[in-house]
């Protein structure tokens, strides 16, 4: 599979200097969805899975497929005030300002094996956040799988204590 001739990337979006990598593209194609899917599910298949926790919103697309595959449950991280029950709730730093993730307190329970699966990893901040949340309510996290990484980012030096795993890197 050739994954970054598929890979959309668009200059300047959402920001001047950005080149946003467009997976929509990916998604559309069913031989690659299928693959995609398939690759995310195999790096884990040998790991002891009860849930599989996606951030909004790429991460929904990816984490609940992976989860029907291993069998496991799908739980959702969501922007702060989507998400209807009791929540805890985790703030990080961004560049400039302030971003949070929240998880519902009853989707995970002490001791749960917990894989993270998201579309894309750049600086990291927005998984380590999310394993925060899952530790916070008691779980493990066995695995952070991702389709694409952006290595120059460094995003993996946030998450050394992890089983981390990508398909396509740049
Ligand atoms: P991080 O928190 O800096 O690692 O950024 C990762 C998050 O930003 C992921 O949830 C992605 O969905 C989103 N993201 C950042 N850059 C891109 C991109 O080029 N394409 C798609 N999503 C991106």
């Amino acid at each position: 599979m050739n994954y970054k001739d598929k890979i959309r990337e668009i200059e300047n979006f959402p920001e001047e200097g950005i080149s946003f990598k467009d997976i929509t593209t990916v998604l559309k194609d069913p031989k690659y969805l299928k693959e995609t899917i398939d690759e995310l599910t195999d790096y884990f298949s040998d790991v002891d899975v009860d849930i599989v926790v996606g951030p909004e919103s790429r991460g929904f697309i990816f984490a609940t497929p992976v989860a029907y595959n291993l069998g496991a449950g799908f739980v959702p991280v969501r922007k702060p005030g989507k998400l209807p029950a009791e929540v805890e709730k985790f703030e990080y730093d961004l560049e400039y300002g302030k971003d949070a993730l929240e998880i519902h307190v009853d989707a995970i329970m002490d001791g749960m094996k917990v894989l993270i699966i998201d579309d894309l990893l750049a600086t990291g901040g927005t998984i380590s956040a999310t394993a925060k949340l899952v530790e916070k309510l008691g779980g493990e996290v066995v695995g952070l799988g991702f389709f694409i990484e952006l290595v120059d980012l460094n995003g993996r030096d946030k998450l050394d204590k992890y089983n981390v795993k990508s398909i396509v890197k740049y």
